[in-house]
């Protein structure tokens, strides 16, 4: 029979899902956590914060870009801002920068559905402009709560915007890229943007390097658990 201490344990744990949006346990062959809470939690975010006017990019979008891939993801990628397809399509990454983005995430043997992919804004600056200071404060706080929502081991940030704004930095991306920094006490790693890879193919194999070593941390934290 369970002792007291293992019911109040388990009830503890249960009450813990359920704030974070477990809906349901299944039994048995399946999964126990047929709905894992980061998901739910991550969902019920997005839909929080959909409908953002914190700034004046709400009156210019056509459609809010939060995010995509995987809720649990211990990988993200994070770029600048969504440009015109993105904001077309309502997706993270999915224009000419986001195709070659598929390709350096398959190089070093992930899927696009196993990492999380997203960016500093969440709205396209007209033009694709370079975002405002002040959109950047303004927007920043929903990353770290997609961060917190996520909890991934390494981050990868892409070019210069989303580096320097996560590392609260002035320094160029060519040397920021290549070390292992820290945003909240996540491992990140700068590289080039997939956009600035385009323009500069030359810079491929320093990305090259850059995710290998991104990998790297990825392989050994999840194993160290
Ligand atoms: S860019 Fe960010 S702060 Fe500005 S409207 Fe969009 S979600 Fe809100």
């Amino acid at each position: 029979m369970a002792s007291t201490a293992a019911i109040s344990q388990l009830r503890r744990y249960f009450l813990q899902e359920q704030e974070l949006g477990v809906s349901e346990l299944v039994l048995g062959r399946k999964p126990v956590i047929a709905n894992p809470g980061r998901n739910g939690a991550l969902a019920r975010y997005q839909k929080q914060i959909s409908g953002c006017t914190k700034c004046p990019l709400s009156k210019t979008r056509t459609n809010f870009v939060f995010g995509d891939g995987d809720p649990r993801a211990d990988m993200v990628f994070v770029g600048e801002a969504p440009g015109h397809e993105e904001d077309l399509q309502g997706k993270p990454f999915v224009g000419a920068a986001g195709q070659l983005l598929t390709k350096i995430i398959e190089a070093i043997k992930l899927d696009r559905s196993q990492v999380y992919i997203c960016n500093i804004l969440k709205c396209r600056p007209p033009g694709n402009r370079n975002p405002e200071p002040r959109e950047i404060e303004l927007c920043e706080p929903y990353l770290i709560r997609q961060l917190e929502l996520i909890k991934p081991k390494v981050i990868c940030a892409l070019g210069t915007f989303a580096a320097q704004t996560l590392l609260k930095s002035a320094t160029p991306i060519s040397k920021l890229r290549g070390q292992v920094h820290y945003y909240h006490d996540i491992k990140l790693v700068p590289t080039f943007h997939p956009a600035a890879l385009l323009r500069n193919p030359a810079w491929k194999r320093q990305t090259w390097e850059d995710v290998q070593l991104v990998r790297k941390i990825y392989d050994q934290e999840r194993a160290d658990g």
